[in-house]
Order: structure tokens, then C-alpha cells, then sequence
């Protein structure tokens, strides 16, 4: 995987979470890379990479309006 500068473009459809492939919904850039998760995998993760991050994209509020707030109960 190439790594490139960092970039906060919006998260599409084919970003895809590092751990499970899912739509990535967070964009986690860190001095070393980036990382992307969905948001499921964000959760999980946050205590982890926040530590590192140098910057935290959060689109998991796109995520809610796409699907609706009932989808948030999914786990
Ligand atoms: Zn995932």
C-alpha cells in the first residue's frame, strides 16, 4: 500500500476499513501512515490510535444520516 502525504479528501465508498473492509467511515493519519476503519472498528481502535494520531478524520455523523439513526444500534 502507498502511503501519501497527508490528505483529509472525504471518505468514499472505496475506502475501505483496514481490519474488516467494510466503507471506512474514520481516517486515522499518523507520522508513520494512515489508517482507515469503519466505524465499528473506529470504536474499537480509538484508544489505540488517538495516542498516536496526528489527525483524526470522523465522518461516523455521515454515516448515521445515510442510514438512519436506528442503524446506530448495530454492533
Ligand atoms: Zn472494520
Amino acid at each position: 500500500m502507498i502511503v501519501t502525504a497527508t490528505t483529509t479528501d472525504p471518505l468514499t465508498a472505496a475506502d475501505r476499513c483496514d481490519r474488516c473492509g467494510a466503507q471506512a467511515y474514520v481516517r486515522v493519519v499518523m507520522p508513520s501512515g494512515q489508517l482507515l476503519f469503519c466505524a465499528h472498528h473506529a470504536r474499537e481502535h480509538a484508544p489505540k490510535f488517538t495516542a498516536l494520531a496526528t489527525h483524526v478524520q470522523d465522518e461516523t455523523d455521515r454515516l448515521l444520516a445515510e442510514h438512519g439513526a436506528g442503524a446506530g444500534a448495530v454492533r
